[in-house]
């Protein structure tokens, strides 16, 4: 089967979560079906080629979830990109706007080695301010943003518009 197809079957869009209005991407059902988790994981991972790629950076909490197999099929390492105040030691933190109010997220200081090869995976593309601000820690830190890898791209609230020329690697373009 066609994965773009079987993905876009996996997803699920629930009403009104996690507020009125807002039609939320659920890929929960995605992640239970083992034939669609491992056709992303191997779909991401042949996009780039093994080897390419020093680390996979995973944006909290369901970015997790997929950059970790990818780091594993890579041979590359795992890094966290986490909400503030959830990593132990010393980060670098930006600060960007959603909707109603601002998030900040983090990264270790010393989470790279300088001039890593670095792949930043996450599950939704929306507006583009998460995966901006994390694009900018790994900058901060010292490594080499490759580009962004997504499962699904929301392309009507243009997120790409605020990834400057970043490489976006999309599974399914809604
Ligand atoms: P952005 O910063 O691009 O507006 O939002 C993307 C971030 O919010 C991603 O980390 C993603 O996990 C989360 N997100 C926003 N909208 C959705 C959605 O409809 N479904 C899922 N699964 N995640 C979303």
């Amino acid at each position: 089967m066609d994965l773009g197809k079987l993905i876009q079957e996996r997803i699920r869009d629930v009403a009104d979560y996690p507020k009125p209005g807002v039609v939320f991407k659920d890929i929960t059902p995605l992640l239970a079906d083992h034939v669609a988790f491992a056709g992303v994981v191997d779909a991401v991972v042949n996009h780039y080629g093994r080897g390419t790629i020093d680390k996979i950076v995973g944006i909290e909490a369901r970015g997790f979830i997929l950059a970790a197999p990818v780091a594993y099929h890579f041979g590359a390492g795992f890094v966290p990109v986490r909400k503030k105040g959830k990593l132990p030691s010393r980060t670098h933190e930006e600060t960007y706007d959603l909707e109603y109010g601002t998030e900040t997220i983090e990264i270790h200081l010393d989470a790279f080695q300088p001039g890593d090869r670095v792949l930043i995976v996450d599950d939704v593309l929306a507006t583009g301010g998460t995966a901006a601000a994390a694009a900018g820690l790994v900058r901060r830190g010292g490594g080499e943003v490759v580009g962004l890898s997504v499962l699904l791209e929301l392309s009507f609230l243009q997120g790409r518009d605020k990834l400057g020329n970043l490489d976006v690697h999309s599974l399914v373009t809604v």
